[in-house]
């Protein structure tokens, strides 16, 4: 086992439903620290920046419409193997494709109001990370 850092968000539409707590209560309950958060209001530029891997994908615009209609949680998460268990914690994209239990599955509204993202490999939790927080901004508690 690996003690691994991984990059969230809880999205607009999740935030704007006061569901932070209850969200962020589910990392706990996980076993993941939450070792780095706090509130923004993406930009454009940011928001495209972050999901640049999507660009030119039929989906791209109406994504970062979203994610800039309103602020989002982000947050830093540690513990064993963090990185696949929050991806298995949040449950597929798509709600209706989400296992039972999952925050997707309990919380989204839709394919793209899906209240929560997470890095989908070690290499994209590290540049998640880099793109939200300083390394002085961490705090782990492991
Ligand atoms: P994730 O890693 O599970 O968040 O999924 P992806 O990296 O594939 O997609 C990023 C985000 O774009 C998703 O979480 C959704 O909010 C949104 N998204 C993905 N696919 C679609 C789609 O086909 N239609 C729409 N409207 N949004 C999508
Ligand atoms: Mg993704």
């Amino acid at each position: 086992m690996t003690i691994e850092k991984t990059f969230s968000i809880v999205k607009p539409d999740a935030v704007k439903r006061n569901l932070i707590g209850t969200i962020y209560q589910r990392f706990e309950n996980a076993g993941l620290k939450i070792v780095a958060a706090k509130m923004l209001q993406l930009t454009k530029v940011q928001a495209q920046g972050f999901y640049a891997e999507h660009e030119g994908k039929p989906f791209f615009d109406e994504l970062v419409d979203f994610m800039t209609s309103g602020p989002v949680m982000v947050q830093v998460l540690e513990g064993e193997d963090a990185i696949v268990r929050y991806r298995e914690l949040m449950g597929k994209t798509n709600p209706q494709e989400a296992a039972c239990g999952t925050i997707r599955a309990d919380f989204a509204i839709s394919l793209r109001y899906n209240s929560v993202h997470g890095s989908d490999s070690p290499v994209s939790a590290e540049r998640e990370i880099g793109y939200f927080f300083a390394a002085d901004e961490l705090c782990p508690r492991s």
